[in-house]
């Protein structure tokens, strides 16, 4: 296909050594240039109404990481339980979503659920207790975590080695593999320019592109349906190129390929 063609010269052109004994350390199941985990944060209308159609559509499957105190979650329990029997992953998002209060633009955060109050047993027991939550939904013991805002300071210290033995990955802290982990997360852009980045991360020998979303056609932190559809449509008919799966399927056959490890740099 030419636009592999093209992109294999791109990446011929900008790997370094170091990368390029990366790249034929490691393999992707069907040799796929790069891995992409689509993940949706929030637990949010838009994902149930357009994403996972959407995902179902092309066939694709994608991680949602579901805060619990959701409306959704209260009001549309069967049709995330559907989403995980359909292939998508449930992922822990924690119950309450804390995040700091004391960073710019943090109006939104209420003081009882602002983690700059927080101590770590407290998120901790959070976190356990969602997971216990997701698997009555879904039945599963192992899934992933996204730390909301990314905020991960309780009490002056680090919470995630705390929680790191619950999950199979945390997105965005992926220290063991695979190398050359990408985080992403568009914000009102269109297709083109989702299409262009995921091409662009690939030319670049970056071999897992983590994508997060939050609204599709609605809700907050959106990207339209249309831009949406465009970049599952891509990704569908390119197979060959792009591996598209649950970040958990993703990150355990990282995790279990020997080859990762001479990956480590
Ligand atoms: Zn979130």
């Amino acid at each position: 296909m030419k636009v592999f063609h093209v992109c294999c010269l791109v990446c011929l052109a900008n790997f370094s050594s170091s990368q390029t004994v990366a790249e034929e350390l490691f393999t992707w199941p069907g040799g796929e240039r790069m891995a992409i985990s689509l993940s949706y944060d929030d637990a949010l209308d838009s994902q149930l109404d357009t994403a996972i159609p959407a995902l179902n559509s092309y066939g694709l499957s994608a991680s949602f990481y579901l805060t619990l105190t959701s409306p959704t979650v209260r009001n549309r329990l069967t049709e995330w339980r559907a989403a995980a029997t359909q292939g998508h992953e449930l992922g822990n998002h924690t119950i309450y979503h804390p995040c700091s209060a004391a960073l710019p633009d943090r109006d939104w955060v209420a003081s009882y659920y602002n983690i700059d109050n927080y101590v770590i047993d407290e998120i901790v027991h959070e976190i356990e207790v969602a997971s216990s939550f997701l698997h009555a939904i879904d039945g599963h013991n192992k899934r992933t975590f996204t730390p909301p805002c990314d905020d991960l300071i309780v009490s002056g210290e680090d919470y995630l080695p705390a929680v790191r033995d619950m999950f199979v990955a945390i997105k965005g802290h992926e220290p063991e593999s695979p190398a050359l982990a990408v985080l992403w997360a568009p914000v009102a852009v269109s297709g083109s320019d989702l299409i262009e980045r995921v091409n662009a991360e690939a030319a670049n020998g970056t071999k897992l592109l983590n994508i997060l979303f939050h609204g599709i056609g609605g809700d907050y932190l959106s990207v339209t349906s249309e831009a949406h559809d465009q970049l599952l449509k891509y990704l569908a008919d390119n197979q060959e190129i792009y591996w598209v799966d649950s970040y958990i399927t993703i990150m355990e056959y990282a995790s279990e390929h020997p080859a990762t490890e001479a990956m480590r740099q």
